[in-house]
């Protein structure tokens, strides 16, 4: 079996406790509005390009077996594209890159023993995240027993939309669950995020019940999931069972994301205040982090 890799950051300090490899899964069936890694969506591989870094030399149009991309890289045929890699290995500039590779359990843990001391002595390991890294949960399930075999703590980052069934198979092994809760009303939540958020809510509520540990966290855009009101009603919905929410105000860092590969989805929404963000976090009755 093979997991499905776009890439994999080692020293996070994000996602989760302590220094951490975060694993960037491919595939993702949530659709959201503000979304800060278009290259994860996608299950199928593809070829990302950065306008700036292109000189416009046209190696990469020469090599191409296909003939997918014009003189100097004015033009990209994506169907005729079969992301061989050969223009990514020919561009001097390191303007293309290639986003989907198989990797086996073994190449991943081969990785992770690396960093092993730098998770010991940090309280750190390993996060799976995406992308929706539960739509490969058996290949994680893989991953995650050779953690525990060799004494790697396990995080796995989801926005909660698979059968409950697939967590239940990995509640043994995760240590932290990072969930994303993104926005209360259902409607809302059709609407920004292309799916409702009855499964979500579900699947958060019997985590909780089953006692694992689960860190919120709610991505916060001014106007569209930042009222009182709806924040009031996530936090009733939570009570006092998660270990921690993290409140996520919005911020357009990887907005360009989108023109690598090919989106035009320059949408923005607003940050919200900081003051905004402090009275939110005092309607919940766990620990909340900004
Ligand atoms: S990945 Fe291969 S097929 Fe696709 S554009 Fe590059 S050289 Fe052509
Ligand atoms: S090889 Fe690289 S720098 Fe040259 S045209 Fe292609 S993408 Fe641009």
């Amino acid at each position: 079996m093979t997991g499905n890799i776009v890439q994999i950051q080692r020293f996070s300090t994000q996602d989760g406790p302590g220094i951490r490899t975060t694993i960037f899964f491919k595939g993702c069936n949530l659709r959201c509005a503000w979304c800060h890694n278009p290259e994860t969506i996608d299950p199928k591989p593809s070829l990302g390009f950065f306008p700036d870094r292109c000189v416009g030399c046209g190696l990469c149009s020469q090599a191409c077996p296909e003939n997918a991309i014009g003189p100097h890289r004015q033009s990209f045929s994506p169907e005729k594209c079969r992301c061989c890699g050969i223009c990514v290995q020919t561009c001097p500039e390191n303007a293309l890159s290639l986003f989907g590779e198989k990797k086996t359990v073994g190449e991943l843990m081969a990785l992770l023993l690396r960093d092993r001391r730098y998770f010991d002595n940090s309280g750190g390991g390993v996060t799976a995240s995406g992308g929706e890294p539960m739509l490969q949960w058996e290949f994680i399930r893989e991953l995650f027993a050779a953690c525990r075999q060799n004494g790697i703590s396990t995080a796995l980052d989801t926005a909660g939309n698979v059968p409950f069934a697939h967590y239940e198979a990995l509640l043994p092994l995760t240590d932290l669950f990072l969930f994303d809760m993104k926005i209360y009303d259902d409607a809302k939540h059709r609407e920004y995020t292309g799916v409702g958020n009855a499964r979500i809510q579900q699947n958060l509520k019997q985590l909780l019940d089953r006692g694992a540990a689960v860190e919120i966290r709610i991505p916060v855009l001014a106007g569209v999931n930042d009222s009182p009101e709806d924040m009031k009603k996530t936090a009733v919905l939570l009570g006092n069972a998660p270990k921690k929410v993290k409140l996520l105000p919005y911020h357009t860092l990887g907005l360009e994301k989108h023109l690598i590969v090919g989106q035009n989805n320059t949408r923005k929404f607003q940050t919200p205040e900081k003051e905004h963000l402090q009275e939110l976090a005092k309607l919940f009755a766990c620990p909340v982090e900004i």
